[in-house]
């Protein structure tokens, strides 16, 4: 494997987050676990703090208190009603009461503490549920289609796909110390809803004539990711079946693993090694691992519908809709929680479904029983059809918990957005996406508008937060682009007038159903 030559042959290339994983692999934690909870926070030495991140967890800010963020795979977002009532316990018991919806999908927690851990882990492992590689050098959750099974415009439901990848990654000690983090995607979705160029490796569905029949399978992208050098991933030119995804899966995994770099942690993405080696040789090498694969087939990509899908529509199976909300900013409550639980199980088969908007979905709700799941008293505040900006505004977590953050985001995204909702009025959505540093978790490059935090000295020579304003950003299949920033930033006290005059000019002078990107 490359990493092991550089180990052998040159150790002082090695990172210093390398040396120490070759002394302690991050899975490894996950036995040590039960004996920091008995032995509390103290016992912790200082340089097993990161390798937390293996088992979903981070310390929040500041780390000295001992409090964990914890992420919970949630892949293709897919919940039973029995995984969301314990779900919403561990906000309830440990969390204080805070439950976020994260733009890949996943669950995230706040205020855990090493004693609760052990209670925490048996509670997700007893509905299927697991927090190991939602953080870490390893591969993440897999972001997949959350209409997958029920999706009037899916041309493969990718359910199976996706449990079996995730289930074969999950644990795995092969796959457990690579560069950096790996993301992947997989869906069977037209419109686009894996985001497929911002991932490591993402499956899309297309359609190939092979021995005069057209079969249905998948197009393979590499390289994507966001951070504060975004790139877009580039297409294979290769055709994958179906049965294949989880070898192609397992292939780029191990290429990325093997030949990776490993000297400087901040090029140590996937997306630097493809954009060295260019797409070719890159398929070449996948090549050497899956042997010969078909040619491109048709891409059966349509328009990207951005990850939302609010309202009530009718599913595949005849008699069925599905039910798409708006969370804001996606964080909710454990009583929320518990109430979303109790209606997908009365009103449909207690599925729920998480997006990467931030965003819920019921569904398998008989038609004629989606009016009354209307009038439940949750959907006051989590709405079927939110107003243009709090229902598209995204946000990450933020200088609340996270460590590297450097504004407040969350409830400021919050008040900005309805903010925007009393003050311009506009026929489209406008995609606003707030982030508190450049590692971008809220996906700010693909936004109509990115907002960025710095910190910045005012007319007083005071350091405040501030935010730069990035436009136009898109993943539309023929037009995908990251947006471009403006001059200048705004002050974090001025950013919903600033916005508003920005967006008045939007308002005034649009078309008719114009969209932001076409402006
Ligand atoms: Fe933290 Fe930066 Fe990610 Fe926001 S984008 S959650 S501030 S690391």
């Amino acid at each position: 494997m490359g990493y092991e030559k550089i180990w052998a042959e040159e150790p002082d290339k090695l990172n210093k987050d390398e040396l120490r994983k070759l002394e302690k692999d991050g899975l490894d934690i996950l036995n040590d676990i039960d004996k920091y909870a008995k032995e509390g926070f103290e016992s912790i030495p200082k340089e097993d703090w990161s390798l937390f991140k293996w088992a979903g967890l981070y310390l929040q800010k500041p780390k000295e208190d001992g409090y964990f963020m914890m992420r919970v795979n949630i892949p293709s977002g897919l919940i039973t009603n029995e995984q969301a009532e314990v779900l919403a316990g561990i906000g309830r018991d440990y969390g204080r009461d805070v439950i976020d919806i994260t733009t890949r999908q996943a669950i995230q927690y706040h205020w855990l503490t090493i004693e609760n851990l052990p209670d925490i882990f048996k509670r997700l492992e007893s509905v299927g549920l697991s927090s190991v590689g939602a953080c870490g050098d390893i591969p993440r959750t897999i972001m997949g289609n959350p209409l997958a099974g029920v999706d009037p415009f899916e041309l493969y439901d990718t359910r199976e796909i996706v449990e079996d990848v995730y289930r074969f990654f999950q644990r795995n000690s092969d796959f457990s110390n690579l560069p950096r983090k790996f993301k992947m995607s997989i869906s069977g979705n037209v419109h686009n809803a894996g985001h497929d160029r911002i991932n490591c490796l993402s499956f899309t569905p297309a359609v190939k004539e092979i021995d005069g029949e057209e079969v249905i399978g998948f197009h393979v992208k590499v390289g994507g990711g966001l951070s504060a050098k975004p790139y877009l991933a580039e297409e294979l030119d290769v055709f994958v079946h179906p049965e294949k995804v989880k070898d192609v899966a397992i292939a780029i995994t191990s290429i990325y693993r093997d030949y990776g770099y490993r000297e400087k942690r901040h090029r140590a993405r996937l997306k630097f090694l493809v954009a060295d080696w260019g797409i070719e040789k890159f398929k070449e090498k996948l090549l050497e691992y899956t042997g010969e694969l078909p040619t491109k087939g048709d891409c059966k990509l349509e328009k990207w519908n951005g990850g939302y899908f609010y309202g009530a529509h009718l599913q595949k199976q005849e008699g069925l809709s599905y039910v798409g909300f708006n969370v804001p900013v996606g964080r909710m409550n454990s009583d929320e929680w518990f109430n979303l639980a109790r209606i997908a199980r009365d009103y449909g088969n207690g599925e729920i479904r998480t997006c990467n908007s931030q965003n819920l979905v019921i569904p398998n709700v008989p038609n004629e029983k989606v009016e009354a799941l209307l009038t439940e008293p949750l959907f006051d505040r989590i709405k079927l059809e939110p107003k243009n900006f709090i229902g598209y505004s995204v946000s990450c977590t933020g200088i609340e918990y996270c460590n590297l953050a450097l504004v407040e985001t969350k409830e400021r995204m919050r008040r900005v957005a309805e903010y925007l909702d009393e003050h311009i009025a506009v026929d489209v959505p406008v995609r606003i996406h707030m982030i508190g540093c450049p590692n971008a978790c809220g996906q700010r490059q693909i936004a109509d508008i990115g907002l960025q935090g710095v910190k910045m000295k005012n007319k007083d020579k005071k350091m405040v937060e501030a935010f730069e304003f990035y436009v136009g950003g898109t993943l539309e299949k023929e037009v995908a682009q990251f947006n471009n920033k403006l001059k200048g930033k705004v002050e974090a006290d001025e950013l919903a007038p600033a916005l508003t005059a920005f967006l008045r000019y939007f308002e005034e002078n649009k078309e008719p159903n114009e969209f932001f990107f076409d402006f």
